[in-house]
């Protein structure tokens, strides 16, 4: 459990709360085409209007690093949250984000009234944890919530910075849902415990691989990083994607695998393509590639092989897709172990990024226990790290 106060443990009545959500959605031509960490940030929002506290919310959006721009803008994100709560969530433009209009309509909040305020990427300040714009922040509230998971790594004035210059900073729920599932998961899983990890490099995961090798009963690879595993043991690749430089740490993690007794699988059979491209000609290898083919795909002895070591099962944790996904008829492996997962009687935990985006388009996103809100801070918190955003927060 997470051992910092939570908005469980303060009283809110009549006073200004500065809550951080993750409103970072994917937005085109004013459309939110993904609304789940608007949905995700609603409990915590909901609690804070019932205790009659005047809520203003805070969030980036994309990378405008520093100026403002409206393509960046938060203004869609009111409109569509005002609909998701049934009541009005205030739109506080400001260029400045704590500005002369953003303080006025802070001035002007009756308890149980919700605003937003625009992207705190507009202040150069944000990202480089400035104090300037962390006391801005701070002189608008009295109390501050963090409830964005999806920056809980980062340390930036909106989430770490501010709680500086704010004496009660605490967590929402999305934050201690994420942290007490995945936590649990990794830290007191019920067993047998299965990674699956996926996606393109092996060197964006190396820590994950490590942390994860001391824990794990199964782990299993698969993507674009399990060729320079399929390297690392002899076998031929074509041009599929490899990094040389880990082919090495790749061989030591399946020493330090057999040496814990920890089941590693890697693909017993491949998916190739002479192209890069979705209607590529396509076959199945086992064994050693051609010179000119690439692996694109996990092949269907591996699906039968991963999805036999889920069905025992009782804790999984996924990060990462098993092929390109992007490319429907690259997207069967992916597919297969999604299904898998859905099928089996386990806690089952999404990383956030790709693979969370996989399994919502593929449609078995209802079907997981808990789908993570935050890519990178999903995987540094698999890396065992500590996040910023959190430490920052009161202790219990
Ligand atoms: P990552 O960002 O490292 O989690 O990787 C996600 C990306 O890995 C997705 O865009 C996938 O298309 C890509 N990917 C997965 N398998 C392969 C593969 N066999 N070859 C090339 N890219 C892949």
């Amino acid at each position: 459990m997470l051992n910092k106060k939570s908005v469980d443990d303060i009283n809110v009545k009549g006073l200004r709360v500065l809550v951080r959500c993750d409103f970072n959605v994917p937005i085109q031509e004013g459309v939110i085409t993904d609304e789940n960490r608007l949905v995700a940030a609603l409990p915590t929002i909901k609690k804070l209007i019932a205790d009659g506290g005047k809520i203003i919310l805070c969030s980036h959006l994309g990378k405008p690093k520093g100026t403002p721009n409206p393509k960046y803008s938060l203004a869609p994100v009111a409109v569509r949250l005002s609909e998701l709560l049934g009541q009005e969530v205030k739109f506080a433009a400001d260029d400045e984000v704590v500005g002369e209009n953003a303080k006025a309509a802070v001035a002007a909040m009756n308890d149980g009234d919700v605003i937003l305020l625009e992207n705190t990427r507009y202040r150069k300040e944000e990202e480089k944890n400035i104090e300037t714009f962390s006391q801005d922040l701070a002189s608008i509230c009295d109390v501050f919530v963090n409830d964005a998971f999806g920056t809980a790594h980062r340390a930036h004035c909106s989430n770490v910075g501010v709680t500086k210059f704010v004496e009660t900073s605490v967590v929402g729920y999305l934050m201690q849902k994420e942290i007490d599932f995945l936590g649990n998961a990794v830290n007191n899983p019920v067993r047998p415990l299965v990674a699956i990890l996926g996606g393109s490099k092996v060197s964006s995961k190396i820590s994950v691989i490590e942390n994860l090798l001391d824990k794990v009963d199964t782990l299993i690879i698969g993507g674009g990083m399990a060729y320079t595993f399929f390297k690392a043991k002899g076998q031929e690749i074509g041009t599929s994607l490899v990094e040389e430089d880990y082919i090495e740490f790749a061989q030591k993690m399946m020493d330090k695998a057999a040496e814990k007794g920890v089941n590693f699988l890697i693909p017993v059979d491949t998916v190739v393509a002479k192209e890069f491209k979705n209607d590529a000609e396509s076959r199945v290898v086992e064994g050693s590639m051609e010179a000119d083919e690439m692996g694109l795909d996990i092949g269907p002895k591996t699906v039968a092989l991963f999805s036999d070591a889920l069905k025992s099962a009782k804790t999984v944790v996924w990060n990462g897709p098993m092929g390109v996904f992007e490319m429907p008829n690259f997207a069967k492996g992916t597919e297969a172990i999604a299904k898998a997962l859905s099928e089996i009687d386990a806690i089952t935990i999404i990383g956030g990024g790709d693979s969370a985006a996989a399994v919502n388009i593929l449609g078995y996103g209802d079907k997981m226990t808990h789908i993570s809100t935050g890519g990178g801070a999903s995987m540094e918190f698999l890396e065992g790290k500590e996040l910023p955003g959190v430490v920052a927060a009161n202790d219990k």
